[in-house]
């Protein structure tokens, strides 16, 4: 399949630069969109938080995002992707390596390419299982930055462990987990926490609370505690692509009765629909 390089698309062959700040600093940003039916989503929301992502660190991105936007759909396109993803990201450029920006006036460098995938509708409706950790991030997770050390770190841990996620926790308060979002239910309300710098402020979470409205199912942008988290009703995560994922277990503590929640379930429900609404648009 092809890629694109800045805003050419051409062969996926090795393009990467050794002085690409990108792979010497992490200096970038990234988005993930999620493919369904030949249809990017959410794709001007994905385009605002790379804007915002890219402004808060200072990087210039090469080009607007209405042109950055064209050129990934041209790519689903020319790779005649049906169901899966678009990685992108911008780096600051390739500039011999000093950890100050480099002169004004280097490029910044696009990458994206294409991955087909398919939905994992057995864990979006069987569930899976959680294990807790250490929130060890920086404290703008605010920014969807190509840092991710400590999410690869919480993961692997989830991975030895047989669980679809790590939830990270900083001291008693849940933030979120390595690669998405997390909600709880308590008596029958949602509670998630608030959109600040100690988390990605993901956009499956903003049409989650958005759907929320809508299904009249209150939901509370407030923190939650460790103990208030095992002792929820249901508790899922939310992502591009994962979509829902109600979770049956967080470390040794069965959630609920350990079965996917009445309403996780209604929620993944509308969900669905609501993607199939954009894609007919
Ligand atoms: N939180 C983190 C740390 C993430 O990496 C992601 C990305 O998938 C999310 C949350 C979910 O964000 P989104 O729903 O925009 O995919």
């Amino acid at each position: 399949s092809k890629m694109l390089y800045n805003d050419q698309i051409m062969e996926r062959d090795n393009n990467i630069n050794i002085e690409d700040r990108a792979y010497q600093f992490g200096d970038g940003v990234y988005e993930v969109i999620g493919v369904y039916d030949g249809t990017p989503l959410m794709m001007d929301e994905h385009m605002e938080r790379l804007e915002r992502s890219a402004r808060e660190l200072r990087l210039n991105l090469p080009l607007p995002v209405s042109e950055i936007k064209n050129n990934l759909e041209k790519l689903v396109d020319v790779n005649e992707l049906e169901e899966g993803i678009i990685y992108m990201q911008v780096s600051r450029g390739i500039a011999s390596r000093e950890h100050a920006f480099p002169e004004p006036g280097t490029q910044a460098v696009t990458i994206a390419y294409t991955r087909e995938e398919t939905r994992q509708s057995d864990l979006e409706d069987k569930g899976g299982t959680a294990v807790l950790t250490e929130d060890i991030r920086w404290l703008r997770c605010d920014i969807k930055t190509l840092n991710l050390l400590p999410n690869v770190m919480a993961k692997q841990k989830a991975v030895e462990n047989n669980s679809v996620e790590a939830i990270l926790h900083r001291g008693d308060i849940v933030t979120e987990a390595s690669a998405s979002n997390v909600f709880i239910v308590k008596n029958g309300e949602l509670y998630t926490h608030p959109a600040d710098n100690y988390i990605l402020n993901g956009i499956t979470r903003k049409s989650i609370i958005q759907l929320c409205n809508e299904l009249n199912i209150k939901v509370n942008e407030q923190t939650y505690t460790v103990d208030e988290l095992l002792s929820a009703d249901e508790v899922f995560i939310s992502a591009t692509k994962q979509d829902i994922i109600p979770i049956l277990k967080v470390d040794d503590q069965m959630i609920g009765d350990g079965k996917p929640g009445k309403i996780t379930h209604k929620i993944l429900k509308s969900f669905r629909s609501l993607y199939q609404k954009e894609i007919r648009n």
